[in-house]
């Protein structure tokens, strides 16, 4: 083995533990710091003092994956039970099934088309003068067309971004599919689950190797580096730099907590997309795990808002505004010696978990190829723009 090396990673969130993981199983020493006082960043999950159910406690975490290797890595962690997000969307005063599908099609407008009438429908309906959409309305409309955009996605989008859909970019609503039969599946990944002890279990598992040390609500000290050989920082990128040049636009969410008898919502996901409901969705945790029994119910009505200093990050707002800043920080960062930054927040994507995972796992294949190689490792291996 090449020589013991000792490294700093900044956040215990999944880019810090599968990074730490490899590193340790390589057979060098990390020492994590967390500022929270938990493991697992946003896909922590814990037990509701109240109804012991799991919670989702930074909102709906569903693993989801064709990458064979980033599920069979996180199943060596913790069992995972197949679990398939089928979400439910208020719109106008009535129930429908998301994504769109031909239940919410037929229902939507009232009709029985099968898979190609649904399909020839939905053309009548798309704005075909629409050649290359760039910013959301324009997939939304060149795609389903301004009835079902206008129900489904404007408000809802609205709400979770605080600007109009126009200037958003496309990518954001290819996340969602539109599907001509009744898959009613959110996902098309080949694997899908929850891990049954929860996401923290799994994390506190990678954790658990005696070349890793973890200290929780340690905020990063500069000092910090000047002990080890490398810092992995997968904290926000401008915070490295102390938000000198200005803060790159993030949307936080706040939670707002109820607790019911029984079966509140009857699924665990619900959407709210009119403009004029304050919440974009009811989370009601207990039906993450249905292979629990909980008398009681938590749920957690979720808003969307622009963070504050102070505020937990969730989503990158990545506007043009944002970009340029982006540039610049990205390279200060190229010019930094002695870290790498990582992740959701150190390389401001919206980042699924398993890619998160990926980006990790080779991430940390890439820094024992420098060390064999003795060249430098670079800044980023997953770059930002
Ligand atoms: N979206 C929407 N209506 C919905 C669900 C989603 O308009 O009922 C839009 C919204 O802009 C959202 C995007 O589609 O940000 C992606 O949705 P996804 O479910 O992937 O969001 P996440 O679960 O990551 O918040």
């Amino acid at each position: 083995m090449a020589q013991q090396r000792e490294y700093l990673v900044v956040g215990a969130g999944l880019s810090g533990a599968v990074l730490g993981r490899e590193l340790a199983e390589a057979g060098h020493r990390v020492r994590i710091v967390e500022a929270r006082n938990h493991i697992a960043g946003n896909c922590h999950t814990e037990r509701d003092a109240e109804t012991g159910v799991l919670v989702h406690v930074y909102g709906p975490h569903i693993f989801h994956t064709n990458d064979t290797e980033v599920w069979e890595y996180v199943s060596r962690f913790e069992q995972f039970r197949p679990y398939k997000n089928r979400v439910k969307a208020q719109t106008g005063g009535r129930v429908f099934s998301l994504p769109m599908n031909l239940l919410t099609i037929n229902q939507f407008f009232g009709k029985t088309l099968r898979p190609d009438d649904a399909r020839a429908f939905i053309e009548t309906q798309a704005d075909l003068s629409i050649t290359d959409p760039q910013s959301f309305e324009d997939q939304a409309l060149r795609f389903v067309g301004p009835a079902l955009y206008e129900a489904f996605f404007k408000g809802y989008t609205q709400k979770q971004w605080g600007c109009h859909p126009r200037e958003l970019p496309a990518s954001i609503l290819k996340r969602l599919p539109v599907r001509f039969n009744y898959n009613d599946d959110y996902f098309a990944h080949r694997f899908q689950g929850i891990p049954e002890a929860g996401y923290t279990a799994m994390v506190a598992r990678m954790l658990d190797h005696p070349g890793i040390t973890v200290a929780l609500n340690t905020p990063y000290d500069p000092a910090m580096a000047d002990t080890v050989d490398h810092v992995f920082w997968s904290g926000p990128l401008d915070g490295w730099f102390g938000y000198d040049i200005g803060r790159l636009g993030y949307r936080t969410l706040d939670f707002e907590r109820f607790t019911a008898p029984g079966d509140w919502q009857g699924c665990a996901v619900m959407n709210y997309c009119d403009a004029d409901v304050p919440w974009t969705r009811i989370t009601e945790h207990k039906h993450f795990a249905p292979w629990e029994t909980h008398e009681g119910s938590v749920l957690y009505r979720e808003f969307s808002r622009a963070a504050e200093p102070g505020d937990t990050p969730f989503y990158p707002i990545r506007m043009v505004e944002e970009k340029a800043l982006l540039g610049q920080y990205t390279a200060r960062a190229r010019a930094e010696r002695g870290v790498t930054f990582m992740g959701r927040l150190g390389t401001y994507r919206y980042l699924d978990m398993d890619v998160t995972i990926r980006e990790a796992l080779d991430a940390a294949r890439g820094v024992l190829t420098c060390l064999s190689q003795d060249t430098k490792i670079p800044a980023f291996f997953s770059q930002p723009t």
